[in-house]
């Protein structure tokens, strides 16, 4: 039913923080001396789309064809896990920054579905969550990536609405907790700290 350590996957609207608070959720866990790996499932689909010639950059990844990402997705996982066993062995904690929902071409598509709860068997599911209204100015702000796909505050509220339907589908496969976590405007460490008390209470 469980990996031998313990396995929680982040997630949450792209642009809401998660990557930021997983940064400082990681400077935290060293002071707490938890053993912890952070894997990115966006990093290592992009590493094998670049590979293969099919994407140059991780937002492009949501716009290939959906088989492609489908094989991107399944590859990920067992990527993740196989270095998730090398980097802890039998304790500690596996972080995975994903999503719950992809918003495809094709239209909203799983981000967990079982051939990849199949490999991480979650103990927790988190939800990271702000207002959509901060969302989209902070996916505007960051000119580092391009997310001008997913439109203005009323179509991310869609996609919030979708992630949370997602999350709660996937969690009921292996019975994983669900959890929401506020990232409040210009404070990412009370994210950050609530994440600690969540992985100490599994
Ligand atoms: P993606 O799913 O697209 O990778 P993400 O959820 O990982 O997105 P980040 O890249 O961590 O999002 O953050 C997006 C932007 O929001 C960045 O510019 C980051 O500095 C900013 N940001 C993150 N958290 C906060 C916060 N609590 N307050 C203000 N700005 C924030
Ligand atoms: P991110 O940097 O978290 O935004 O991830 C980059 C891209 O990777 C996302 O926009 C998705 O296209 C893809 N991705 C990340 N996690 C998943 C997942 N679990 N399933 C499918 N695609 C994913
Ligand atoms: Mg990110």
């Amino acid at each position: 039913m469980r990996n031998p350590f313990r396995v929680a996957i982040i997630t949450g609207i792209p642009g809401v923080g998660k990557t930021t608070v997983l940064q400082l959720v990681e400077e935290k866990a060293v002071e707490e001396r938890m053993n912890i790996f952070i894997a990115n499932y966006g990093t290592y689909m992009i590493e094998t789309a670049a590979k293969e010639g099919i994407a140059k950059d991780r937002d492009e990844l949501r716009k290939l064809k959906l088989r492609d990402q489908l094989e991107l997705q399944r590859l990920a996982a067992e990527n993740i896990i196989k270095d998730a066993f090398e980097k802890l062995g039998a304790t500690g904690y596996l972080l995975v920054d994903t999503h719950s929902v992809v918003k495809t071409i094709v239209g909203y598509w799983p981000g967990l579905p079982e051939h990849v709860i199949d490999v991480f068997k979650p103990d927790l599911i988190v939800l990271i969550e702000s207002t959509p209204e901060l969302i989209h100015q902070r996916q505007i702000k960051d000119t580092t990536r391009k997310r001008s796909d997913f439109g203005g505050p009323q179509a991310i509220r869609e996609l919030r609405d979708f992630a949370r339907y997602s999350a709660v589908a996937s969690a009921v496969l292996y019975g994983s907790a669900v959890a929401i976590v506020e990232n409040p405007e210009g404070r990412p460490e009370a994210a950050a700290s609530k994440i600690i008390e969540l992985l100490q209470n599994i």
